[in-house]
């Protein structure tokens, strides 16, 4: 017992020294990982209704890990060649770098400041910032009812970023790790909102339906990107030729429909890729 925690710890050391954890490292792009061993290791959220949400059994559902499972067929990975791995707002860029994970499919808005560190295909959905409040508040109706508010969103994100440049001075902003971690305050009464993307919200106002609500009009542009190394042209390319095909056959409107349509979440059109 003791000798297999004392490898534990020397196995966790050796993976943080090399930064390899089941990721590419040993390949020059995720395609030719795809192609040689048939696997690949996706970080997708865990606690996201409708988008990344572990299940009970360990499996993963949502549209994020639709268009994951899609993507990776195209590469020439079986769902069953592939490892989901929970990703948090505040390591999806960790995770890509040290090759924890392949790829990252998780409500990750494409950025400036991000492309420094990874790189990006799609994108493959536009969601909006917006805020979620008690389905019993009627005096928070939007982000200009915030003065004096106390407001919740996750270390990391863009949501959080443009409230603190924004409405720092309106504002109290406590930043949790997840998501969930925020809307169990939003529910207890210790905090008054939570902001992120409207899609994200609209899983949790379902989730708690009658207790949570969601209010304001989109206040940003948050496109979704499918994260990967920052040097992986390859890779790049061939992400976005299989986002085209599941534009194209039909297969994106019937995830995102199954996914979150049930949210009361008006589905869209696919958006126009943005390759680079
Ligand atoms: N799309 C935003 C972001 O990437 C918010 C959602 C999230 O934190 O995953 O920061």
């Amino acid at each position: 017992m003791f000798g297999r925690s004392l490898y534990a710890v020397f196995a966790v050391v050796a993976v943080t020294a090399t930064g390899c954890g089941g990721g590419q490292d040993a390949y020059a792009s995720i395609v030719d990982k795809a192609k040689t061993e048939k696997k690949l290791v996706i970080g997708v959220k865990a606690d996201q209704p409708g988008l990344g949400l572990r299940t009970p059994d360990g499996s993963f559902t949502g549209f994020d890990v639709e268009v994951a499972t899609y993507v990776a067929k195209q590469l020439g990975v079986e769902p069953s060649g592939i490892t989901f791995k929970e990703t948090v707002t505040a390591n999806r860029e960790a995770f890509i770098e040290q090759g924890q994970v392949d790829m990252v499919v998780a409500t990750y808005s494409i950025t400036d400041a991000r492309k420094q560190k990874v790189s990006f295909a799609g994108p493959y959905f536009v969601a909006g910032q917006a805020l979620l409040v008690r389905a019993d508040d009627a005096a928070l109706t939007g982000p200009e009812a915030l003065n004096g508010k106390k407001l919740c969103s996750v270390a990391g994100s863009t949501p959080a970023q443009k409230v603190k440049t924004e409405y720092a001075k309106e504002v109290q902003l406590q930043e949790e790790r997840t998501y969930s971690a925020c809307v169990d305050r939003v529910l207890g009464g210790q905090l008054d909102a939570l902001t992120t993307d409207n899609v994200i919200l609209a899983g949790y106002a379902a989730q708690h339906a009658g207790k949570l609500k969601v209010v304001g009009e989109p206040f940003s542009t948050e496109k979704y990107g499918i994260g990967m190394k920052k040097d992986d042209t390859n890779g790049r390319k061939a992400v976005n030729d299989a986002l085209e095909k599941m534009f194209a056959d039909g297969s994106w409107t019937k995830a995102l429909q199954a996914s979150v349509g049930s949210s009361g979440f008006t589905v869209s059109q696919a958006p126009q890729l943005e390759r680079y």
